[in-house]
């Protein structure tokens, strides 16, 4: 059987834990197995869970946990319904928990896989390594597995519909750390949610010309991101700056403007699926890693694009 953690602050899925849970659904057809979600705490609408392929969702209550209380309630659960494998999003939750959870099932686990399994030889997981410029593969031989889903690596895929919720006698253990107060980024799109990425460099000159790339954003729905010294200069807010030192990123669209490209900014983007360029100079290294690239003058192109994008959004 393959158990999905479904994480959701607030009581709302991320869109991380439905594709951990598309992922564990299609795991299970592969393995021949049920595939169950796991929710914890007050959720609206956990049935829905079933759409996206699982055939059951079992649900602990609680409203106050911490790594290593969510980590042994998941375990808990894992050992009473008897699950081979536990699925959860590659998210910050998901990466404080999933070393605890294998340590308690005695499970072999890899962290932020992006396929499912080989099962032709064993069981074979793959993930990016060295910032995304390669891929390994793990043989994990034991009989308990513990894998975390990278973000955005498979489609969302409505397969089923909604099922039961059924209510499990566990308990969260009473957390040891206590989170006192979260200081949320206000208004926007989150950036490691985004689908659409527009993201500015040193060649917009100063923080009075963000304007442009922010109507961009605007009219494609994207978020916003940005190199480091932009950051660095505080042009842009620190949890915007993506790369080695910054945040990882996946969307399926990336718009790099102004941006040379440089490797320590490649390595928090270049999992993007597609990346657009623009860049004055011909010569910029970003244009090596781009699916499309335009040289040109951003003063120019950027109002141009966003007119484009606006007009074609105007007739769809
Ligand atoms: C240890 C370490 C860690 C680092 N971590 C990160 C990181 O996490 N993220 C990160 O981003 N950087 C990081 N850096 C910095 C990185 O090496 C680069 O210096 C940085 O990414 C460059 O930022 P940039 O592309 O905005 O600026 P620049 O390199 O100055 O590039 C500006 C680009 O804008 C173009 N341009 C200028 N004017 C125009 C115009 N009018 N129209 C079109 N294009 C124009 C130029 O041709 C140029 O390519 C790190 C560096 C070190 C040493």
């Amino acid at each position: 059987m393959v158990l999905i953690f479904a994480e959701s602050p607030e009581g709302k899925f991320k869109k991380a834990a439905l594709e951990a849970v598309t992922y564990g659904a299609r795991l299970a057809q592969q393995m021949q197995t049920q595939a169950v979600a796991l929710v914890v705490g007050d959720v609206a609408d956990a049935g829905m869970l079933g759409e996206y392929g699982v055939t059951k969702v079992v649900r602990i209550a609680g409203d106050a946990w911490d790594a290593a209380s969510l980590a042994k309630a998941v375990a808990d659960v894992a050992g009473q319904l008897g699950a081979d494998v536990v699925v959860m999003p590659f998210t910050t939750t998901g990466k404080a928990i999933q070393g605890r959870v294998a340590v308690r099932l005695g499970a072999g686990a890899v962290s932020g896989v992006n396929a499912l399994p080989d099962l032709s030889d064993g069981f074979v997981v793959k993930r990016p390594v060295f910032s995304g410029k390669a891929y390994a593969y793990y043989k994990i031989k034991s009989a308990k597995k513990v894998l975390s889903l990278m973000s955005n690596a498979i489609p969302l895929e409505k397969t089923g519909a909604p099922v039961e919720v059924e209510n499990l006698p566990i308990t969260l253990d009473p957390p040891k750390v206590q989170s006192v107060g979260v200081e949320k980024q206000k208004g926007g799109i989150p950036l490691p949610e985004a689908d659409i990425v527009v993201s500015g460099g040193r060649g917009l000159k100063g923080p009075e010309n963000w304007a442009i790339l922010l109507e961009l954003a605007d009219a494609l729905g994207a978020a916003t991101a940005c190199s480091r010294p932009v950051a660095d200069a505080g042009w842009r807010p620190h949890h915007e700056h993506v790369g080695q030192t910054g945040l990882a990123i996946r969307p399926n669209l990336y718009i790099a403007i102004g941006i040379s490209g440089a490797i320590q900014h490649l390595a928090g983007v270049n999992n993007s699926k597609t990346i657009v360029v623009i860049n004055k100079d011909p010569e910029a290294p970003f244009f090596k890693a781009a699916d499309y690239g335009v040289v040109g003058d951003l003063f120019e192109v950027v109002p141009r694009l966003t007119e484009a994008v606006k007009k074609f959004k105007a007739s769809n």
